[in-house]
Parts: C-alpha cells; sequence; structure tokens
C-alpha cells in the first residue's frame, strides 16, 4: 500500500490530487479480498483501472483508491474472455488477431476491460453491451460472487445501474465473436465511407479495426502521451436526449440562432431524440481549441467535445471550462448538457 500518491499520474487527463492510500491488485482473488476487507471497515474505496473516465478533485481522495491491475485475455472461437484490469483495446487486437470478429469497431477506445460495461462504451456504432454474454461481479452488499446476465446491468446510452454506484465490482466479462473473422455489420457512416462500403455490410476485422484507429487519431482520441489533445477523459458530454414535448421548443431556438436552412443532426433515442453535443457547442460559439493556446484547460484542437489539459491545468480550471460551455449550450439553446466522466470530489 503506497501513501499520498497524486492521482493525476493514473487519470488520462493527468488530474487529481493525492490518494491517501493506493492499492494496486494483479490477480482477481486478491482484488476480491481487498475489496471485502475495506468493506467490512467501511473504508471509502475509489475503484481505479485506466482512469480515463474519471474527473478527481484537485484535493484528492480520503480513503483508499484500489486499482484494478489484472490483465488476463483468453480468446476462443466464439468468446472473448477478460479479467477486468485488462487494457481493452489489447482485448480487441487479441480478438483481431487470432481472426474473430464483433470488437474491432471499438478500438482505441482507452482503459479497461472492466470498465466498459460500467458506462457501455461504445464508437463507431457499436456498444458493448450487444456484445457482452455475461459479467462476473464482486456484489459489495453481500461479497458474494457471480455472473449475471447483460440484461441485468441495465445498459444504455452510456450509461448502466454500474455508473454512479458502489454496489460491484466488474471482475471479469466475456464477449460473444464470431468465428469468420469478419466484422459486425458497418453502421457508422463516417466508417463505412472511409471504408468504401455499404451501411450493413461486414469486412475483415483487422481493416476495419486500422481505419477505426485512424478515424479515431484524426480526432485526438486514442492515447498519445506527447498529443495534449489526448489528455482528456474522451467526450466530456453525453449527446443529449430531448423528449418529445420539449423537441420543438428546442429545434426553433437552435433555428432561431443558426438559421431555417441549416440542418439540424438528430436522432431517434429512448424517451425521445438525440442531438449532438459538439454541434451544440460549436453553434453556442465554442471552435475547437476554445479559449486558445494560452489557457490551462482548453477544448481539443481536433475535436469538440474533448476538454483537455494542456500541461498545467487544475481540475478547477477544466470544471471552469466545463460550466461556461455547458451554461452557454443552455442559455442559447435550453438544453443542458450532463458529463460522461464520473466526477469524484468534485462536481461541474
Ligand atoms: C481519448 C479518450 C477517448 C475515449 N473514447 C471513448 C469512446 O469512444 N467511447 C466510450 O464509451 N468511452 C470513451 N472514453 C472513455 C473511457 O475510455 C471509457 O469509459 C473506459 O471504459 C474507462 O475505462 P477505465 O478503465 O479507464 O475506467 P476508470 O476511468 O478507471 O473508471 C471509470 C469508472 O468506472 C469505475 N470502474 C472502473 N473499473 C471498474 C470495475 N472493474 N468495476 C466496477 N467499476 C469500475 C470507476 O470507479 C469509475 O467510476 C474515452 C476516453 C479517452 C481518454
Amino acid at each position: 500500500m503506497s501513501e499520498h500518491v497524486p492521482l493525476s499520474t493514473l487519470t488520462t487527463l493527468r488530474l487529481g490530487g493525492p490518494a491517501e492510500y493506493l492499492v494496486e491488485c494483479t490477480s482477481t482473488d486478491v482484488l476480491v479480498e481487498m475489496i471485502r476487507l475495506l468493506d467490512e471497515q467501511k473504508v471509502p474505496v475509489l475503484l481505479l483501472a485506466g482512469g480515463s473516465n474519471l474527473v478527481i478533485g484537485d484535493d484528492g481522495f480520503d480513503g483508499v483508491v484500489v486499482r484494478i491491475a489484472t490483465g488476463e485475455i483468453t480468446v476462443t472461437e466464439s468468446v472473448v474472455r477478460a479479467d477486468a484490469g485488462a487494457v481493452w483495446d489489447a482485448v480487441v487486437e487479441a480478438a483481431v488477431t487470432a481472426g474473430v470478429g464483433g470488437l474491432e469497431c471499438l478500438s482505441g477506445i482507452p482503459g479497461s476491460a472492466g470498465a466498459t460495461p460500467v458506462q457501455n462504451v461504445g464508437a463507431y456504432g457499436v456498444e458493448v453491451g450487444s456484445l457482452l454474454r455475461r459479467v462476473r461481479l464482486l456484489d459489495r452488499r453481500t461479497g458474494e460472487t457471480g455472473w449475471v446476465e447483460p440484461a441485468a446491468l441495465g445498459l444504455g446510452y452510456r450509461t448502466s445501474i454500474l455508473k454512479h454506484s458502489d454496489h460491484a465490482v466488474v471482475l471479469e466479462i466475456e464477449l460473444d465473436v464470431r468465428a469468420d473473422g469478419m466484422s459486425a455489420p458497418l453502421g457508422y457512416r463516417e466508417l463505412s465511407v472511409a471504408l468504401g462500403a455499404e451501411q450493413g455490410e461486414r469486412r475483415p476485422t483487422a481493416q476495419v479495426r486500422d481505419h477505426v484507429l485512424g478515424l479515431r487519431r484524426g480526432k485526438g482520441m486514442v492515447l498519445d502521451p506527447a498529443d495534449h489533445d489526448t489528455w482528456s477523459a474522451g467526450s466530456f458530454f453525453t449527446n443529449p436526449v430531448v423528449p418529445d414535448e420539449r423537441l420543438g421548443g428546442v429545434l426553433e431556438a437552435i433555428a432561431s440562432r443558426v438559421g431555417p436552412d441549416v440542418r439540424i443532426p438528430q436522432y431517434p433515442a429512448d424517451g425521445g431524440t438525440k442531438l449532438s453535443a459538439a454541434w451544440l457547442i460549436e453553434r453556442a460559439g465554442f471552435a475547437k481549441g476554445f479559449p486558445g493556446p494560452e489557457a490551462p484547460a482548453s477544448l481539443s484542437t481536433k475535436h469538440t467535445l474533448a476538454l483537455t489539459n494542456r500541461g498545467d491545468a487544475t481540475t478547477a480550471d477544466l470544471l471552469a471550462l466545463a460550466r461556461q460551455i455547458r451554461d452557454r449550450v443552455e442559455d442559447v439553446f435550453g438544453v443542458r448538457l450532463h458529463p460522461e466522466p464520473v466526477t469524484v470530489g468534485c462536481e461541474i
């Protein structure tokens, strides 16, 4: 167990004050025993794996940060199994290398396998929830471990019952894959255009992975320590879902700002219509790189939805920028943006 560890060294934003204690668990058995022990003693626990979806306050965390550092991955013709701490992109790469398909659209997403069900990670038309076969959990209320079906996890758009909850630890996941080495049906226009394919077509997994990684790099969405545009938590805001009864008023407010002939990106979603957070942020007046190169925290110069640390930022700097963006989008369009990352010891 280490003491006073700066959490900025463990998050992709490179932000966060000290952890009172940090313990690293490299085996699932040790992880289970550690959590049971800490829970028995009622010690505050923060689970952390890749630190790529966490905004931690400048005062850090008073308690024990449990770093999940397990890492085994096994691939068969029909199932990929990974320990919670396995690096997610290594899981995707192992599947592609073994010639099994299904995971390739989720290439390049930072973080761990165990965190993928937590917010039902998704990209390029695929969500992990559509691939999960089962998830092994430690139920912290009973101390018991067991496998659960994905239907029990309340998976939704960037959410599940595991997000913002201390009730369970993901220990391992299993994913269904295709044995024929072909991708999932392509469901995202930008990707099918890049591949010169039709929507719904399948392509060899390695080809799809290469294109996904290329598209993501162009947006600063593949981690690169030398590139401050990737010192982020990925998309900072989720795409807002506007309920039917409010949609007319919101579209009117948008049209009055951007003009009646501009096409507003909108997609059917559970509970209403999904709008593009990046589009709204840009139309509210925030360009890529806002507020400029001298600022400690700014929008990525490659993607309007990523808030980044330019090197010397504090969490307070980042949150001030987040509030400025959220508040102006709400003032102008009447739509409130909500953060996608989990906040610890701070609020937006
Ligand atoms: C450059 C960049 C690009 C990104 N692109 C995408 C994207 O395309 N799509 C997408 O969905 N996300 C994206 N993200 C967000 C992030 O990568 C994912 O949410 C990822 O799954 C987080 O994994 P992690 O291991 O880093 O989780 P952490 O940040 O360590 O933890 C996140 C949350 O999950 C909890 N947690 C972690 N592990 C477990 C576990 N085993 N059991 C229970 N709870 C746990 C933590 O306590 C915390 O609340 C991106 C992030 C970055 C930095």
